[in-house]
């Protein structure tokens, strides 16, 4: 099936169009082939290209590289999450692993910038896990001694401090954690696609239909053309499952984002003039929602079960209302039409939130499945998944292997129904904070 995205992501939309794009239009063949030019993939394609500066490498996307899940995020860069299962004191030595996880993702993407003198808006501002309901403070102080046992710096603050850095009093609660960045996402990918080293060559705008091993070589069937590798590694995150990648581990969700124009002078003088901030739902299916540097308000407060090859317009219209009432909430006072663009994306998610990252078979390798943290351990994945896929060994993949792995997902229609099922219970029981 083809995989069409949406064309309205606003952060892909502030970047400079690209040139030279290039599609497979004949038989190719390569030491090493990537499927999928995220996060992940370019990350695994720089890697590479240092490790083997004298192989052939491709890497491929469906479409436009960088412009699924990697370009069309909310930019948060995380080094704690309060909504992945791992919260409570006996899941502690799982939360300090995923913990671990998150750090060198950081550190992963931090160097990565450092390196190569990346301009993404990078603000080491810490976030905020709120919520507008006020018994949320049991959960926020249980997460809290989480945070504690392991170092982490943190304060609590109630509505009066909240309206004043946030700008709004909706939020009644909120634990604010020091660690974590806010970036723009679109530049940080545009910066991965610039990077990509000269031996590493990257075909856009095509899709692997199908693909096989014999003996020792992989076939990959493209539209018009083939490409025949020795070694593959398969980062196309929310579509591993259509590509047959541990169909029984993962599946895809769709969510969608929606930003505001600039505030005008009035308008963010009437809110107080915040820094830039990020907030992070207490419950599941809340609303993720960011004041970025430049006065724009995004949130992202759906998550659907869906055929992940199509972005519809009129499922997308639907979703910005949603966007646009959860804006509502929190500012009554800003104008009805200050949404400017909405835009969905693809994520992958398994059962118990761990993610993948695998040797499938000889010389076959994937790594993805990061919730909603896929900005680090994307970078981090995709690099390390390309040294262990080169029979080297790193401290970072000591950790990465050490971790929980992904439970197994019951069969179809179960896993449809339960996905469905829990969708419905996680939005009940976020329903004021959406
Ligand atoms: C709205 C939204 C908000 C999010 N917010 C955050 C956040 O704040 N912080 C955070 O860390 N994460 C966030 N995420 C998740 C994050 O974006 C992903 O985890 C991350 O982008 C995964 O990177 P990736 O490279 O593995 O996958 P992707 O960026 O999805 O890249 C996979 C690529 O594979 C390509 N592909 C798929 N099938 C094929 C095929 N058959 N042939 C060739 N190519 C193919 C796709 O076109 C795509 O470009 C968010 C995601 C969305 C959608």
């Amino acid at each position: 099936m083809q995989l069409v995205n949406d064309s309205t992501c606003e952060w892909l939309n502030q970047l400079p169009t690209r040139i030279n794009i290039k599609t497979i239009n004949k038989n190719e063949n390569c030491e090493w082939l990537i499927i999928g030019a995220g996060y992940t993939g370019l990350s695994a394609a720089r890697k590479l290209g240092e490790l083997h500066p004298n192989q052939r490498i491709i890497i491929v996307d469906a479409q436009l590289a960088g412009e699924g899940a990697s370009g069309r995020n909310s930019g948060y860069l995380v080094d704690t999450t309060l909504n992945d299962g791992f919260t409570s004191s006996k899941e502690l030595n799982k939360y300090i692993k995923k913990a671990e996880i998150y750090n060198l993702g950081i550190e992963a993407v931090k160097k990565f910038v450092k390196e190569y003198q990346v301009d993404c808006d990078w603000n080491e501002s810490g976030k905020y896990f709120a919520s507008s309901k006020v018994e949320d403070e049991i959960i926020l102080k249980n997460f809290s001694e989480t945070l504690s046992k392991l170092g982490f710096r943190y304060n609590l603050f109630y509505k009066k401090e909240l309206k004043k850095k946030l700008g709004t009093n909706f939020y009644n609660v909120a634990l604010y954690t020091k660690g974590g960045v806010l970036l723009h996402p679109g530049k940080l990918i545009r910066a991965m696609i610039d990077a990509l080293p000269k031996n590493v060559e990257l075909y856009e705008n095509s899709s692997l239909l199908e693909w096989k091993k014999n003996k020792d070589v992989i076939f990959c069937k493209f539209k018009n053309s083939n490409i025949t590798s020795k070694k593959i590694i398969f980062c196309t995150n929310g579509f591993l499952r259509s590509l047959g990648i541990k169909t029984n581990y993962n599946f895809p969700l769709t969510l969608t984002a929606s930003m505001t124009r600039s505030l005008s002078d009035d308008e963010f003088k009437s809110i107080g003039e915040p820094q830039e901030w990020g907030v992070l739902p207490v419950r599941p299916m809340g609303a993720t929602i960011r004041m970025t540097k430049d006065r724009k308000i995004l949130i992202r407060n759906t998550a659907e079960f869906l055929n992940p090859f199509k972005m519809i317009e009129a499922e997308l219209k639907k979703r910005s209302i949603k966007q646009y009432i959860g804006i509502k909430k929190r500012f009554p006072h800003l104008p009805n039409d200050i949404i400017e663009s909405s835009w969905s994306g693809v994520v992958s998610r398994t059962r118990n939130s761990s993610q993948i990252f695998d040797q499938i078979d000889d010389n076959i390798f994937a790594a993805g499945c990061y919730n909603g943290s896929g900005i680090g351990v994307g970078t981090l994945f995709g690099e390390q998944i390309a040294i262990k896929a080169s029979n080297e060994h790193s401290s970072e993949i000591e950790v990465i292997e050490s971790r929980v792995k992904p439970s197994l997902l019951p069969p179809e229609p179960l896993l449809n129904i339960g996905v469905k099922a829990r969708l419905i219970y996680e939005r009940f029981k976020a329903a004021s904070d959406i």
